[in-house]
């Protein structure tokens, strides 16, 4: 049985038995299953604690051995424009299916009161998080480390990425021996960081039924119903942008079979579903593009962290679905340009959430507030927060799909040929003479 087999496999067991849990109302199944989520915690922290290294490593050994660094400049410039077409692209798809199935204008007056009750304390706080929001400026200037070991222990990618980047540019231009050692120490943690994924993914089943079932025992199923359609046109977004538009450009810009490339992720995918965490996935993602996809070092290490930390179609997507299923609530028309505000802002907003869980319903106040909903944006979102750590789920799947899509692309483009190249981490130790 394949790894991700086994991950389905802990994926479906803890929907059945957090359900299960749930619906019969078993309190002290549910009690030991919000008990037993540390498990699931636990191993969230195992992976996230191998991205600065993995990240930092791959990126110096990636860029140093670019050879040139307009290459590199070329990379980053396809790279931010596929990632702010995919997600503007993702954005329509939302606004269409939102135009199209209206699915805030079926909802009740008293579902509507009855969610904005339940949910009004929890939207304050998303309201106090978006305020401490940094402006424009302040987020350019945020992407240059004042010091990148902070960078590094805040988890900040974006700056640890700038910082990294010119250190492995520089580092082409000192003396080769000097050069030599340094890359291969990098190199070296780049391996071992890869081992110890492998290691951490074995108890990925595990950590993913207990991520899933104290989820799902947890969640409010009468909120699912009221909140269905809406839920159903974001779903049906979702999978309409990765199948459709992520299938269409891996076959024409990457030349590979769609069927081949989703074959080859659902590790990838299985982790930001059980996680909600691009940031979290970033060190599976990039072991998939390396091993799975075959794509290089160069192009792995720079375009999937700085698309873990910017691109989220998904988000974006979802956040076009929600403006619109909160305008059409409380019976308030989106003209066509409130519409290209939409695209606009949902598409930088994207671009400003953080790869962690909920952060895209914090920045969704930001479009909110530019389309004029901003007086609706508190019972707005209390309205929709109850079935938003099952769309988060599913919204990170995508993202991290958009991620793996791109590096498919920006790989082929700089003519790699795309084959895989499994990689059986089984270290023999050397005996040291
Ligand atoms: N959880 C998402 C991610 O990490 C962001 C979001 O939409 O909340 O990609």
């Amino acid at each position: 049985v394949q790894l991700h087999h086994k991950i389905l496999i802990g994926l479906v067991a803890g929907v059945v038995v957090g359900f299960f849990a749930n619906v019969l109302d078993l309190v002290w199944l549910q009690r030991f299953l919000g008990q037993f989520e540390a498990i699931g915690t636990a191993w969230i922290r195992l992976i996230t604690m191998i991205v600065v290294p993995l990240v930092v490593a791959s990126l110096v050994v990636g860029t140093a051995s670019l050879g040139d660094i307009t290459k590199l400049g070329r990379i980053g410039g396809k790279t931010l424009a596929f990632y702010m077409s995919t997600t503007a692209i993702a954005v329509t798809i939302g606004l269409l299916f939102a135009n199209i199935i209206k699915p805030g204008s079926g909802v009740d007056q008293a579902t509507t009161d009855r969610l904005a009750e339940q949910f009004s304390g929890q939207a304050e706080v998303s309201m106090l998080l978006a305020e401490q929001k940094p402006s424009w400026i302040e987020t350019l200037l945020n992407m240059i480390p004042r010091n990148p070991v902070q960078a590094a222990a805040d988890l900040d990618l974006l700056p640890l990425i700038v910082f990294t980047v010119i250190f492995g540019a520089a580092l082409t231009l000192v003396d080769k021996p000097k050069r030599d050692a340094v890359l291969m120490v990098f190199d070296g943690i780049n391996d071992a960081a890869m081992v110890m994924i492998d290691w951490i993914m074995k108890l990925a089943p595990l950590a993913v039924f207990a991520l899933i079932s104290s989820i799902v025992a947890q969640f409010g199923f009468d909120l699912l119903t009221s909140l269905l359609l809406y839920s159903l046109v974001v779903v049906a977004g979702l999978l309409t942008h990765a199948f459709l538009t992520y299938g269409t450009i891996v076959r024409v810009l990457a030349g590979i079979s769609p069927i081949r490339f989703f074959r080859q992720i659902p590790k990838a995918q299985l982790v930001a579903f059980s996680s909600s965490s691009s940031n979290a996935t970033l060190p599976v993602s990039i072991e998939t593009a390396q091993e799975q996809l075959g794509i290089s070092k160069e192009v792995s290490s720079f375009v999937l962290p700085l698309g873990a930390t910017i691109n989220m179609d998904g988000t974006a997507l979802y956040q076009a679905v929600a403006v619109m299923f909160i305008a059409q609530i409380y019976g308030i028309d989106l003209s066509i340009g409130d519409q290209l505000i939409v695209v606009l802002t949902a598409t930088l907003a994207s671009v400003g959430a953080a790869g962690v869980p909920s952060a895209g319903i914090i920045t969704l106040i930001i479009v909110l507030n530019a389309v004029g909903l901003g007086q609706f944006v508190q019972s707005g979102i209390a309205l929709i927060l109850g079935v938003d750590r099952i769309l988060d789920m599913i919204r990170t799947s995508v993202n991290v799909t958009g991620d793996l899509t791109c590096a498919a692309v920006i790989a082929r483009s700089e003519g790699e040929s795309l084959t895989p190249r499994p990689v059986d981490h089984k270290i023999e130790i050397a005996p040291i003479a």
